[in-house]
């Protein structure tokens, strides 16, 4: 029963019920794993443990521990779905069974299918716990992948970068993604790993002792302005994310600002601004380095106001200033709002993680709601929907690696989309349901205009097939085939329905 303490003690207060289920839980992870060990020589149900106390760490609720401890119990104990839900409920057996279905997709290295593979791991994640819990599974894996084979782990650990670390990102957990890239990035570039290291041990000292100077002064500063209630802090930059932008910039550590920066938690909007007033004030900011963020939330939900100031002793520093609730959103993303969903009132509604706030079932974004009620369900649509491609990708700036990713993500697709890919490996999304005629035309209209015969899968099949999460369709197309009356009994888009009306009208005449 040590473990289970370990688990209960990030758990605040529970209530009777949530004990005596958590316990369960424990008891009976601990019998289905009996005997099987890490690889580091471990009892297998250390792994659990760890998992848990990560997901009660960041204020879960009881149900998402609980399958936490359970999540390897299909996969690796064989346990019976129907008994985890026998014994837990619905709630954990669809919460297991998630986790178990995304460990078996595998990654394969291929850029396109990276890509892809992303895509529909968030696709048929579907619930935001589901990845949540995957994230502190891999992130405990992580943590001991020293004592996987050798051969094992540059694998796992680009996977980990390409896949888990991305969707941390994308989540908004900040802590998570820091954490797994700095762990794999080890692996994954051993080299390049030694070489930032280095250049961060010397780059961030000499920032340390300016970041401190200045924080020194600026409290004096903003304390004469009356500025109450504030406290600063400063970061360090992630190693893995410190490579990446040397990459950026020539290599040349000179270029970049944030190696270290300056951190200023302010108690609310306003001051947010009357502070970087202050800070600009003081010290000479870079030209086109002001960001406001929080007017303009990067496309993760991250809000700050950022700005890059001379030191006035030779350096450049870069301030970071944030409400308390901005800061713990950047740390624990959309975590912090499924905790919140569960009863826990440390964020409020309306902040700038309401499109996040859409994939948690069961609890529909404050925005949308708001919008719904007031029949302006088209101004929610244009910022977080898909049609609003042009104003979010002018906001993406340095973070723009992938932005069809961010896309996907910040569209309502969780339940009505599918993800389909061509024989190449491209990833289209389509609405449930959809054919392969619907496919056809995403892809071309003359494509559409022309399919013979369809694949999915390898095997040929009939054109109104619906289509699933995963699979890989071919169209084959002749110049001589024509649509006919009878796609529009299938075909579900409204660009494939234009096209095919296009189509029939053309040949009537
Ligand atoms: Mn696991």
């Amino acid at each position: 029963m040590e473990g289970v303490k370990e688990v209960l003690e990030k758990m605040g207060v529970p209530s009777k019920e949530d004990l005596a289920l958590v316990e369960k839980a424990y008891e009976f992870a601990a019998r289905a794993h009996e005997g099987q060990k890490r690889f580091s020589g471990d009892p297998y149900v250390t792994h659990v443990v760890e998992t848990a106390r990560g997901l009660a760490g960041m204020g879960m609720s009881a149900r998402v521990v609980v399958a936490g401890l359970l999540h390897d119990t299909i996969e690796d104990a064989s346990v019976d779905p129907k008994v985890l839900e026998k014994e837990f409920g619905k709630e954990v057996r669809f919460m297991v069974e998630g986790v178990t279905k995304l460990g078996r997709l595998k990654y394969r290295g291929a850029e396109r299918h990276r890509e892809s593979l992303r895509k529909l791991l968030v696709a048929t994640g579907q619930d935001a716990r589901v990845l949540i819990i995957k994230l502190m599974d891999r992130l405990h894996n992580m943590r001991t992948l020293k004592f996987v084979p050798e051969h094992k782990r540059k694998r796992i650990a680009l996977e980990t970068l390409e896949i888990y670390a991305a969707i941390a990102h994308r989540l908004g957990m900040g802590l998570v993604r820091r954490e797994l890239e700095d762990l794999a990035f080890e692996y994954a570039f051993p080299e390049e790993y030694a070489q930032t290291k280095k250049i961060m041990t010397s780059a961030s000292k000499t920032t340390l002792e300016r970041l401190k100077k200045m924080s020194r002064a600026l409290q004096k500063d903003l304390a004469k302005e009356g500025i109450k209630d504030f406290h600063t802090d400063y970061r360090i930059k992630g190693l893995y994310s410190l490579w990446r932008k040397l990459q950026r910039k020539e290599g040349d550590v000179e270029k970049i600002y944030d190696v270290a920066a300056l951190r200023i938690i302010v108690p609310d909007v306003a001051t947010c601004y009357r502070v970087l007033g202050i800070v600009n004030q003081q010290y000479q900011p870079l030209p086109n380095k002001i960001k406001d963020y929080i007017a303009f939330p990067k496309p993760n939900g991250y809000q700050s106001l950022h700005t890059t100031v001379f030191s006035g002793d030779g350096g450049i520093v870069e301030v970071q200033i944030r409400t308390q609730q901005m800061h713990t959103e950047a740390e624990y993303g959309i975590a912090a709002h499924v905790s919140y969903k569960e009863g826990d009132k440390r964020l409020g509604a309306g902040s700038s993680f309401d499109w996040i706030k859409s994939l948690i079932p069961g609890l529909g974004s404050a925005r949308q709601v708001a919008a719904e009620k007031s029949g302006k369900v088209e101004l929610n649509r244009s910022r977080y929907g898909a049609q609003g491609g042009p104003e979010w990708l002018e906001e993406l700036g340095e973070e723009a690696e992938d932005p069809d990713f961010e896309m996907t993500l910040r569209t309502d697709l969780f339940t009505h989309r599918v993800f389909v890919f061509t024989p190449t490996g491209d990833v289209v999304d389509l609405p449930v349901d959809s054919s392969p005629v619907d496919f056809a035309y995403a892809i071309h209209s003359d494509i559409g205009d022309h399919i013979a015969g369809v694949k999915v899968n390898g095997k040929m099949v009939p054109l109104d097939t619906r289509l699933k999460n995963g699979d890989i369709v071919e169209i084959v197309t002749k110049k001589s085939a024509v649509p006919t009356h009878k796609w529009l009994d299938f075909a579900k888009t409204t660009l494939a329905r234009r096209h095919i009306r296009l189509a029939l009208d053309k040949h009537k005449k």
